[in-house]
C-alpha cells in the first residue's frame, strides 16, 4: 500500500523472492514509482518535465515487474483478523474488499499542516507529490511573483532555492532553526549567508496568521513577530508526520516517534504485515532509539527487506535493516551540506556529554586553482571519544566526504579511528591533510 518509493521498491523485491506470487501496489494518487527528491527542479527547469521523474510507469511495473498497479484507488480499513482491506475507487467511489496473505505498509509521510485560519485554498499551495510539483511549476511559469516558505527544512529550502534560480521574490519563514535543528550553528550560518547571498530572505519567525487582499489577489503571511509579509503564492512546507492512520485504526502498535514500531525485519507488531519507508519507525544506531527519519535510502533499504521477508519462502535468507544515522545532504544556493548523526543539543538529549570542534579547512591542494573552504563541525561523547555527528559545508567537496563518517558513525567509533583513516589525497580534488581529519585532530585536542 504506497506507490512512490518504497511500496515499488518492497513489491519489486518480493516479486524477485517469489515469482510464483501475485503481487499488487494500490496508491491512491495518480502517479508511482517516481523521484520525489528531484521534484524542486522541475521549478527552475533543470528537470524539464514532471514525465521525466517517472521511474517505472504502472505498465512498466506490471510487464518487468509482474506487479498489478492500481491507482487512484486509496486502502482505507484494514481488517488484521479476516487478512482483509477495504478499498474505494476514487474515480467510481465504489467500494470492494480484497483478501491478502501478506500485507506490506508503504503509505509515507505527509506534510504537517499548521493550524493556522485561513491557511487553505487559493494561492496555498503543499509540494509533496508530483501531480502538487507540476501544478507548481505550471503556476510558477506565469511572470515574476513573491513567493513565501512556510518552513525552513530541506523541502522547504530546495522549492525556494529553485524558485529563486528561476527568477521569484522569495522568503522563508524558516522559524527558530533553519533545518529544523539538524544543523548546529556553525553550519546553520554558512547555510544562512549563501541563502540571503542568492537573494532569499531568510527570517527567524513563524507563520501565525493569514490575511487576504481584496478578492483573493494576493496573500499576506503574519509572522510571531508582528510582521505581514505579502506574497502572491505560498507554499507549505513544515515538515512531514509519518502516515499511520490505517495502521493504527488496525490496531499496529506505533512507536514514541509517531511511526509504524517495526523490528530489524521490518516486521509490525502483526506477523504478516510489514512497514516501510516514510510511515515506519527504525532504530537510529548512534541513540539506539527508535525514530522517524524520513529520508530516501531508508525507504529503498527498509522497502528491500520488507518485501524479501514478505515473500520469502523456506530456506531464502532474510533482508535485515539495522538501522539509520540519518545521514543527508543538501544543496542550495551554491553551497553544498552533509550532516550524519546527531547536533549537539541532539547528543545532549540523548544523554550524551558531547563536546564540539568546527574547523575550516581547503577542500583542494594548496596552489590549486577553484579550491574552497570547507567547515567541518564534529561532535563527539567527551568520556567515551565515540563519534556522534558530523556536519559538513561548503561549496565543493562537503556533501559526498560527508559520507566518510556514515561508516563510523554506524559501528560505534571513535574519533581517533576517524583520525586514523588513511583518505584519498590528490591536488586537483582534495588537500594532503583532508578537512575531516584536521576537524578530528581538533577534537582530540580538546578532550
Ligand atoms: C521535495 C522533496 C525532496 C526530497 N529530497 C530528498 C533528498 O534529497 N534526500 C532524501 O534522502 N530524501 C529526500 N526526500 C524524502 C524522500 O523523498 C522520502 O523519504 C521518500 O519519498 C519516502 O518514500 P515513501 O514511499 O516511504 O513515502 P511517500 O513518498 O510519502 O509515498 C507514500 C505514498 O503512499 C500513498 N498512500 C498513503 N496512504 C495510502 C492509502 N491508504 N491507500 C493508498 N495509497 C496510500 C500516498 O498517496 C503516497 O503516494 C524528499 C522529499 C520531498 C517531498
Amino acid at each position: 500500500v504506497g506507490g512512490v518509493a518504497a511500496g515499488p521498491a518492497a513489491a519489486a523485491e518480493a516479486a524477485r523472492v517469489d515469482p510464483e506470487a501475485e503481487v499488487i501496489l494500490i496508491e491512491q494518487g495518480r502517479d508511482v514509482s517516481y523521484g520525489a527528491c528531484e521534484m524542486p527542479y522541475l521549478l527552475s527547469g533543470v528537470v524539464p518535465a514532471a514525465d521525466a521523474l517517472v521511474v517505472l510507469t504502472p505498465e512498466a511495473l506490471a510487464e518487468t515487474r509482474g506487479i498489478r498497479v492500481v491507482t487512484l484507488t486509496r486502502v482505507q480499513r484494514l481488517d488484521p483478523a479476516a487478512r482483509k482491506i477495504e478499498v474505494k475507487d476514487l474515480v467510481s467511489g465504489h467500494t470492494r474488499h480484497e483478501r491478502y496473505d501478506k500485507l506490506i505498509l508503504a503509505t509515507g509521510a505527509r506534510p504537517h499542516w499548521p493550524d493556522i485560519e485561513g491557511l487553505q485554498g487559493d494561492r496555498v499551495h503543499a509540494f509533496r507529490t508530483l501531480a502538487q510539483a507540476a501544478s507548481l511549476t505550471a503556476l510558477a511559469q506565469d511572470g515574476r511573483q513573491r513567493w513565501t516558505i512556510v518552513g525552513g527544512g530541506f523541502t522547504g529550502l530546495e522549492v525556494a532555492d529553485q524558485l529563486s534560480d528561476a527568477g521569484h521574490g522569495v522568503t522563508v519563514l524558516a522559524g527558530s532553526r533553519l533545518l529544523s535543528g539538524r544543523i548546529d550553528e556553525p553550519t546553520a550560518s554558512i547555510l544562512r549567508s549563501a541563502l540571503q547571498a542568492a537573494g532569499i530572505a531568510i527570517r527567524n519567525a513563524r507563520a501565525v496568521g493569514v490575511r487576504r487582499g481584496v478578492g483573493g489577489a494576493a496573500i499576506a503571511i503574519r509572522t510571531d513577530d508582528g510582521e505581514l509579509v505579502g506574497s502572491d503564492r505560498v507554499v507549505v512546507a513544515a515538515g512531514t508526520r509519518p502516515a499511520v492512520e490505517l495502521a493504527r485504526d488496525a490496531g499496529l502498535k506505533l512507536g514514541p516517534s509517531g511511526g509504524i514500531t517495526t523490528d530489524v525485519h521490518m516486521r509490525t507488531s502483526n506477523s504478516v504485515i510489514w512497514a516501510c519507508g516514510d510511515c515506519a519507525e527504525v532504530n537510529h544506531l548512534v541513540t539506539g532509539q527508535p525514530a522517524h527519519v524520513p529520508l530516501s535510502p531508508n525507504a529503498f533499504r527498509t522497502a528491500r527487506a520488507a518485501g524479501r521477508n514478505a515473500a520469502r519462502t523456506g530456506r531464502q535468507s532474510t533482508g535485515k535493516f539495522a538501522g539509520t544515522v540519518g545521514a543527508f545532504a543538501l544543496c542550495v544556493a551554491g553551497i553544498e551540506i552533509g550532516v550524519a548523526g546527531l547536533t549537539e543539543s541532539a547528543a545532549r538529549a540523548a544523554g550524551f556529554d558531547p563536546v564540539t570542534a568546527t574547523i575550516t579547512h581547503a577542500s583542494r591542494a594548496r596552489r590549486m586553482p577553484g579550491r574552497e573552504q570547507i567547515l567541518v563541525h564534529l561532535v563527539v561523547d567527551r568520556k567515551s571519544r565515540r563519534l556522534l555527528g558530523g556536519q559538513l559545508a561548503g561549496k565543493e567537496g562537503a556533501a559526498l566526504r560527508t559520507n566518510a563518517l556514515v561508516p563510523i558513525l554506524r559501528e560505534g567509533g571513535s574519533v581517533s579511528d576517524l583520525y586514523d583513516l588513511d583518505l584519498v589525497y590528490t591536488p586537483a580534488v582534495a588537500p594532503s591533510l583532508d578537512p575531516l581529519l584536521v576537524a578530528a585532530g581538533a577534537v582530540l585536542k580538546n578532550i
